[in-house]
């Protein structure tokens, strides 16, 4: 069985490793990796190709940057020529952005079939470029795995049970667990950062309904640099925060308190996660690792595609994203009780279920 896996963006580097080691585990299946090019920066792409030992891409297409339709109709058309060229029996594509939406329609206008890993999540939020991408991809898979109970009751309710529809976890675990197994290896953040003492907030911005709105911003960092006050704030920084979107940052009174870092690699951030008293964030990734490492956070967001955390109190939305109402939600959430022994994302081993899967279908 040929299996092309399609990649661009950071978050997707790290599910794929996961799917990739399992397939190298499975006689039988060969996979070629395709790397779109939509995130390019070395620590934003490389260094997780390094630290996570996925395989090189057989082909790099070198498509970042430019307007969604442009970004995703260049990668139509070039993801069409290497799929024609290698004729996989599977396509496997994973998550919302640009490059599993240009993988996904690329496959199915083949008649080939498309697995989706991280299929059936819905924010219910059209204006997010991801929530378009995760329904379109979603609807033209052959295998949809969920990672939720949710995502399952999703797909039912769109009308796709007839496809193979599988409940399988979250790949992502499967990451994190393994990360915070060989934390003994690597260098205290702290030590490796320069941290002071005092206890740590982790944060992340990059959701183009924050960093391209400067209002949002600038209550989401107000907030922040009050927090810098009590708390040692250490920010990496999403590229998309370059440019103009920093200089509204910089101009805020107070922004020198907050500790800003490149793009981090994997096992920093997941210790630092590990060792944060609060993790905000407005990524889907990061919400979710820090229930694995077991941290409180607060999403700066309007809405979650992962409620379970949100009911199970380890996540905390915002009543709305101003300066004030995020320090609130900072507050309860510091002190919050969340549940213990609940475990919603499956048992760490869904990559190699989601490999099984596959080749019993081959
Ligand atoms: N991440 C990382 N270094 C960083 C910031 C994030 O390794 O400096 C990891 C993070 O731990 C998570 C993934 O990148 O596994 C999340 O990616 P991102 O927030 O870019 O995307 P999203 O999950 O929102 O799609």
């Amino acid at each position: 069985m040929k299996i092309c896996t399609i990649v661009g963006a950071r978050p997707q580097f790290i599910k794929a490793s996961a799917v990739s080691h399992a397939i190298d585990a499975t006689d039988g299946i060969e996979e070629v990796l395709v790397h779109t090019g939509q995130h390019y920066d070395a620590n934003m792409s490389d260094v997780f190709f390094d630290e996570l030992k996925l395989r090189r891409p057989n082909y790099n297409l070198e498509i970042g940057g430019g307007p969604h339709g442009q970004m995703t109709g260049q990668q139509l058309i070039r993801i069409e020529d290497v799929l024609t060229n290698e004729r996989p029996d599977a396509v496997l594509v994973y998550g919302d952005t640009n490059s599993t939406l240009a993988g996904a329609l690329a496959a199915a206008k083949l008649h080939m079939k498309v697995a989706h890993v991280e299929a059936g999540l819905r924010s219910f939020n059209r204006r997010m470029p991801e929530e378009i991408n995760r329904i379109l991809t979603d609807h033209v898979s052959d295998w949809l795995f969920a990672p939720t109970q949710f995502a399952m009751d999703m797909l039912e309710k769109e009308g796709l049970s007839d496809r193979s529809l599988h409940l399988v976890g979250d790949v992502m675990y499967d990451v994190a667990l393994e990360i915070a197994a060989s934390r003994g290896e690597r260098t205290d953040p702290r030590t490796l950062l320069a941290l002071d003492n005092a206890p740590l907030v982790l944060a992340t911005i990059h959701r183009q309904e924050n960093t391209d709105d400067p209002s949002r911003l600038t209550e989401i960092f107000g907030a922040l640099i009050e927090l810098a006050g009590r708390y040692t704030v250490v920010i990496p920084l999403h590229p998309r925060l370059k440019g103009e979107r920093r200089e509204v940052i910089d101009a805020l009174p107070g922004a020198n308190r907050l500790t800003f870092t490149d793009p981090l690699g994997f096992g920093l951030m997941a210790d630092l996660v590990a060792d944060a008293e609060l993790v905000v964030t407005d990524s889907g990734g990061v919400q979710k690792e820090a229930f694995f490492h077991k941290t409180r956070c607060v999403t700066v967001r309007d809405e979650t595609e992962w409620q379970e955390l949100v009911e199970s109190g380890w996540n905390r939305l915002p009543d709305s994203i101003s300066r004030s109402a995020v320090l609130a939600a900072v507050e309860q959430q510091l002190v919050a009780n969340p549940a213990h022994g609940f475990e919603p994302y499956g048992d760490g081993a869904s990559a190699g279920k989601i490999v099984e899967l596959l080749k019993q279908a081959a």
